[in-house]
């Protein structure tokens, strides 16, 4: 079974901060990244030690095919959807973000806007071109099936479309009142 890929740096590192310490619960890991063989396998192992409670961590990440240059960040990924987080998991770090950049003074906001719109647009990823909704096979972490299961409704085409516009929009400092994007129809 090969090792599921982190297609970019940000990525592996948004995955670690979603799996925090078994024994602590901290995400607070130092890690570093070093390309290894495993059984004839390049891998990429990161490493470090839990601040919280000292235990050493490690995880194993594939590579990806093809090597996506990082274009600002976030750069999650290429085209291809990922492997490590799904669907549900994406709109949650959207949700979070969104939600931070709120309370956040404007250099930070821009930041966590950054990552909010990168992780509606990985969610779209899993959708084939014609598709409407996001498929079943795109949701298999507990968070992410609980994500969708409160909300189903917003992991289609159209409700993507528009949380997307309002988070570019919010990135342009001309924040929508809620509602304002349905109102006019978006979607
Ligand atoms: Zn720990």
């Amino acid at each position: 079974m090969p090792f599921a890929v982190a297609r970019t740096r940000d990525e592996a590192h948004l995955y670690l901060d979603l799996h925090p310490c078994e024994d602590c619960g901290s995400v607070d890991t130092a890690w570093d990244s070093a390309l290894v063989n495993v059984g004839g396998e390049l891998a990429n192992r990161y490493a470090g030690t839990c601040a919280g409670c000292g235990r050493p961590r490690e995880y194993l990440f594939g590579l990806p095919e093809r090597e996506v240059a990082p274009v600002g960040f976030p750069t999650f990924g290429g085209p291809e959807p990922s492997q490590l987080v799904d669907a549900g998991q994406w709109l949650w770090v959207a949700d979070l973000s969104a939600e931070s950049a709120a309370t956040a003074d404007p250099e930070e906001a821009g930041g966590a806007l950054a990552i909010a719109s990168a992780a509606v647009e990985e969610i779209v990823k899993f959708m084939d071109a014609r598709a409407e909704r996001v498929p079943e096979r795109a949701f298999w972490s507990e968070i992410g099936r609980r994500v969708r299961d409160q909300d189903p409704g917003r992991f289609t085409r159209a409700r993507l479309a528009e949380l997307r516009e309002t988070l570019s929009r919010r990135a342009a400092g001309n924040p929508v009142r809620p509602g304002t994007a349905r109102e006019r129809g978006v979607g």
